[in-house]
């Protein structure tokens, strides 16, 4: 339990951050910690560099940009289950970070911490992809804004590059929208067994466009795409036909606590409920 010898620097602005990254090919961001540490003292990590980005001015913060709002990477979970703005103009991220581990994790865990790491069965990339949100990406050489369907490419694997850090994410306004998220919380991590994000943009009784993002049951979290087509034009009657889609070309994966076949079964029943409280809430 006792990591490899490591530098340790704690730049003061973003552009000593990216120097420092770029100065060893093992170097590793720190943000905080709650991933990477453990995995340092396991030896399943072992940068000769790390290069703490906490004391960065103005890489926490949500506020509105546009038609988006705009979230600094080291915005803890914390920060973001408690931001008016959020949950008054796009609660997803919102409800989401609010079920995330428990207080000591949301305190410290940052939004740009989680997605970089891509943990199977994390809570916010169900809710980034259902929000098509944006990724933003700063290297030297410039800034890339990656859309959150293009961002996960495997299981604790990304879009980012060495040389980047990932400093904001941006995420639509869905007022008017019907919103949730449905989590079955695993008895131990607190991590999503499953996690089911939705969003119903309703005309009247009718479902006019589908978004639903799932986590926890296969190596990469996914936009249901299956349910969000047999729901477009239908009513909430038509839910539990729907949900039975939700795993869909899913490869699922197992561990000792919910077996494969468990979560395919999960993942329905989640659906549907998530679905249904999604209509129940004001
Ligand atoms: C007991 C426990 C319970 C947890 N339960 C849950 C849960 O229920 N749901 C959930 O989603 N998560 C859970 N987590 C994970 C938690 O949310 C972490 O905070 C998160 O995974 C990592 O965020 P961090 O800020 O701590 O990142 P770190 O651990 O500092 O970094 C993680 C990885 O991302 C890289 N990185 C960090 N920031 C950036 C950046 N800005 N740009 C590029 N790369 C970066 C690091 O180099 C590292 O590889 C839990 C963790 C613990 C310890």
């Amino acid at each position: 339990m006792i990591p490899a010898n490591f530098d340790y620097e704690a730049p003061r602005n973003l552009a000593d951050a990216l120097n420092l990254l770029q100065s060893r090919d093992d170097a590793k961001i720190l943000a905080g910690g709650h991933s990477l540490l453990p995995a340092m003292k396991l030896r399943l990590a072992q940068p000769t560099l790390l290069v703490d980005i906490g004391r960065i001015k103005d890489l926490s913060y949500v506020r509105e940009a546009g038609d988006r709002i705009a979230i600094g990477a080291m915005t803890t979970h914390a920060d973001i289950a408690g931001s008016q703005l959020l949950r008054k103009s796009s609660p997803l991220l919102s409800l989401a970070a609010s079920q995330i581990g428990d207080t000591q994790v949301r305190n410290r865990g940052t939004i740009g911490g989680s997605l970089a790491q891509a943990h199977p069965s994390a809570d916010y990339p169900a809710a980034v992809l259902a929000l098509d949100a944006e990724i933003v990406a700063q290297s030297r050489s410039g800034e890339r804004v990656i859309p959150a369907t293009s961002f996960f490419s495997g299981m604790f694997s990304t879009a980012l590059r060495n040389d980047e850090i990932l400093t904001e994410v941006r995420v639509p306004r869905t007022e008017g929208q019907r919103v949730n998220y449905k989590k079955h919380h695993h008895p131990a991590s607190g991590y999503a067994v499953v996690g089911i994000a939705v969003l119903l943009k309703m005309s009247g009784a009718k479902i006019d466009n589908a978004a639903i993002g799932i986590t926890g049951v296969s190596a990469i979290a996914y936009r249901a795409t299956a349910v969000e087509k047999a729901l477009r034009g239908k009513s909430a009657g038509e839910f539990a036909s729907a949900a039975t889609q939700s795993g869909a070309s899913v490869e699922f994966i197992g561990d000792t606590y919910a077996s494969a076949e468990y979560r395919q079964h999960l993942v329905t029943v989640m659906t549907r409920r998530a679905l249904e409280e999604a209509m129940s809430k004001k």
